[in-house]
């Protein structure tokens, strides 16, 4: 038995389509076109992942994400939001209030399907990532204990912040996250790491780590990811 996905979208069109394409694949579908309707479904049957429309009308998603992702009993369903390309600040925005991915449409059946799968994929085998935590991904290891990182075992030297940033992204692979989240994972020892400074802290580490820089993509005008 495939995963229930709850699609909150006001254009019947768009709604149909997307309801269409995932009970094709087997997924269970309920759907609904407002944001109320939209926290009332959420607290009526949690469903394993939800697609949210961010322009709806009444109560938009982003509150629709800041309501569920505020409630215990809600927090940790899997939020993926559509939007339009024009919407970064609020596709930065529901990032931040804890949307897992996002889609801009028009997206393929393709897009939708991989998205879906990806996030429902991450949630089911989520380990959780602390800064001890050795991550291998790619040609790399990364270990926090030693401070170390081995690009096909040869060691790269990297500074506190750099390292931090690298593990924090490397840890999690396909996710998207945007600078202030990064600032808030890798703050300490009183660093003054800023949105900006990410930008920085990114520049220097993909020239450090050469071939391996390339696995840090920029997600233009949201933050950065590291690649799955
Ligand atoms: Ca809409």
């Amino acid at each position: 038995m495939k995963e229930t996905i709850l699609i909150v979208e006001d254009e019947e069109e768009i709604l149909e389509l997307v309801a269409y394409n995932l009970t094709r694949e087997g997924y269970t579908v309920r759907t609904v076109t407002t944001g109320e309707d939209a926290l009332k479904e959420v607290h009526r049957q949690p469903p394993d992942l939800m697609l949210l429309d961010l322009m709806l009308p009444g109560v938009d998603g982003l509150e629709v994400c800041r309501k569920v992702k505020a409630d215990s009993v809600s927090r940790d369903l899997p939020v993926i939001m559509l939007t339009a390309k024009s919407e970064e600040a609020d596709i930065v925005t529901g990032l931040e209030l804890g949307a897992d991915d996002y889609i801009t449409k028009p997206f393929s059946r393709r897009v939708l399907l991989a998205r879906v799968k990806a996030v429902l994929r991450r949630h089911s085998d989520a380990v959780p990532v602390d800064e001890n935590t050795l991550v291998t991904i790619h040609e790399l290891t990364i270990n926090p204990g030693r401070h170390e990182v081995l690009f096909n075992g040869e060691a790269i030297s990297l500074t506190l912040t750099e390292f931090r940033v690298l593990h924090f992204l490397a840890g999690r692979p396909g996710w998207v996250f945007t600078r202030s989240q990064i600032v808030e994972a890798v703050r300490g020892d009183g660093y003054p790491v800023t949105d900006r400074s990410v930008d920085v802290q990114i520049v220097g580490l993909r020239k450090k780590l050469g071939d391996a820089g390339r696995y840090i993509e920029t997600v233009r005008g949201v933050g950065y990811r590291f690649v799955e």
